[in-house]
């Protein structure tokens, strides 16, 4: 025979108080942490306290610090001034010395390898979206058309270059110091 299960009424419910946080947006959490972030537009920088943006865990000026120090770090070598470069960690590139000198502050420049014409990953694009489906329901025919321009890009004329982490040693020139 199965053995009885105690019963339990309703009225066996007992109240508690639950401490509530209220964002500065209007939200409502029990988690304190999560009120603090929800509400805030900035959070104090991990390394000098100063505001960085919510979503940065360090400020604008310790980010520039951690990019020139991670970049005084890598590995260089001369331009040829022919091959195009980069600068460190963004999507502008170089392809003449000309458009270096012509930057307002000297880039911090990487050398570039050559590499296959890119392409484009569907699932990749659409997550740059708010899409409530983990695997989205895509149409076969925008599979069908994906896979349509992939092939088109195949035949791309021209070389493409992507940026290394190498960096570019420039020239040290007189009265100049070296640093950069
Ligand atoms: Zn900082």
């Amino acid at each position: 025979m199965p053995e009885q299960k105690q019963v339990l009424w309703e009225d066996a419910a007992q109240p508690v108080t639950i401490q509530a946080w209220r964002a500065a947006n209007g939200q409502v959490f029990d988690d304190e942490r999560a009120a603090r972030y929800a509400g805030c537009t900035h959070v104090a920088c991990e390394d000098c306290g100063k505001p960085a943006p919510r979503g940065y865990v360090f400020c604008a000026d310790c980010r520039e610090r951690r990019r020139r120090e991670r970049y005084a770090a890598l590995p260089r070598r001369p331009w040829d001034g022919r091959t195009p470069v980069a600068e460190y960690l963004s999507d502008r590139f170089f392809y003449s010395w000309e458009e270096v000198e012509d930057c307002e502050e000297p880039p911090l420049l990487v050398h570039c390898r050559p590499c296959p014409v890119p392409q484009l990953d569907l699932l990749d694009f659409l997550c740059d979206w708010a899409i409530p489906d983990e695997e989205p329901d895509v149409p076969q025919s925008a599979w069908a058309a994906v896979a349509a321009l992939n092939t088109a890009l195949k035949t791309m004329e021209g070389q493409v270059w992507e940026p290394t982490d190498e960096a570019v040693e420039f020239p040290a020139t007189e009265g100049e110091s070296d640093e950069r």
